[in-house]
């Protein structure tokens, strides 16, 4: 496994990282959880993301469980908080009244005395940016968290949040959490941009589009059983399974296969070209497949190789 920096920290991350979106807590059974949690870490993974918002905190309570048998110090741990945990008017969104509650109880569920990042989860135009930022700081002050990230906010918000703290004096913002894989880039156009120029590191989420780019769903047939697909509430997998990038699958197969990797470690492996890229955050359902994704790190994709990929992608 190989590390990179955080944007412009001293942190190191591992390329790869393993999420709990959906799966740990939710459809994957603890077992499953925690060998891949273990998997992970034996391969060099270093870097475990999770949410409050991930099955109402079980994601965290499975995800805090699991890591418990490892030194604190040897692993960066990631939470969030901006969406709802309960039906009141203060449950969600980035009060003071609600970062402050929400971290505490996170730390709880995770059963750790601090986060090394904590992530604003989404932008919330109802609470001043600057109250936010401060309450971030505080917790950063009292040691409850190490680093600040954002996830989804627009080059924009992103600016916007940089220029208010360093005038107030105010911790800043190092990492950012969008989606990015082959069939979602949107965030090359600006959001890369301007996350290098204030020296923030992006760590992307969905880098196999949900499993899509691991070649395992096929045009005209049904989900394989017991994949995301196959889970009534996720079947759509955020508007990525359709026909248009099945064939696009299709012809990316050929480009592995040409190289002697797998799909998914190609998926990954052109992430990683990018140098604005910490990290691949990826899921997993099972051990096996956070060992295939781990084979990405490392590998550097030639220049007629990323130009072969990027005619499939037009
Ligand atoms: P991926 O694109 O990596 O999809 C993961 C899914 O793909 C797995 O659950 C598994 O599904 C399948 N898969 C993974 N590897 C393989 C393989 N080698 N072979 C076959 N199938 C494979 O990422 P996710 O969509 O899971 O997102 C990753 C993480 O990003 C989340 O866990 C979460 O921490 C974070 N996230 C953050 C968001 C945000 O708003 N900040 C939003 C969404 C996610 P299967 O069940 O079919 O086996």
């Amino acid at each position: 496994m190989e590390y990179r920096r955080l944007g412009n920290t001293g942190l190191k991350v591992s390329e790869i990282s393993l999420g709990s979106w959906l799966t740990y807590g939710g459809y994957v059974e603890e077992q499953n959880a925690t060998a891949s949690i273990d998997k992970a870490y034996d391969l060099g993974i270093n870097f475990f993301d999770t949410a409050n918002v991930y099955m109402r905190g079980e994601a965290e309570i499975v995800v805090g469980k699991a890591l418990q048998k490892y030194q604190r110090d040897s692993y960066v741990l990631a939470t969030k908080v901006f969406w709802p945990m309960g039906d009141g008017p203060n449950d969600r969104g980035l009060s003071r009244k609600h970062i402050m509650e929400q971290c505490h109880a996170s730390l709880k569920r995770l059963n750790t005395d601090y986060v090394d990042i904590y992530y604003c989860h989404r932008f919330d135009k109802e609470t001043p940016l600057e109250e936010t930022l401060r309450a971030m700081d505080d917790l950063v002050r009292q040691g409850k968290v190490l680093y600040l990230g954002v996830s989804e906010w627009t080059a924009e918000q992103i600016t916007e949040a940089v220029h208010l703290a360093d005038k107030k004096l105010l911790d800043r913002i190092v990492v950012n959490q969008p989606q990015y894989s082959m069939l979602q880039r949107y965030i090359e156009k600006e959001v890369i941009p301007v996350s290098e120029k204030h020296g923030i590191g992006q760590v992307v989420w969905s880098p196999l589009a949900q499993g899509v780019l691991t070649g395992k769903y096929k045009k005209g047939e049904a989900a394989p059983a017991g994949s995301r697909a196959a889970q009534e509430n996720f079947k759509a997998l955020g508007g990525l399974l359709t026909e248009a990038n099945l064939d696009r699958v299709e012809l990316l197969k050929e480009v592995a296969a040409d190289h002697n990797i797998s799909l998914p470690t190609l998926a990954l492996a052109w992430i990683l070209r990018q140098k604005n890229v910490a990290s691949a955050l990826v899921g997993a359902s099972r051990p096996e497949q956070v060992e295939e994704n781990v084979k990405a790190s490392g590998i550097k994709l030639s220049d007629e190789t990323i130009a072969r990929i990027e005619e499939i992608l037009k």
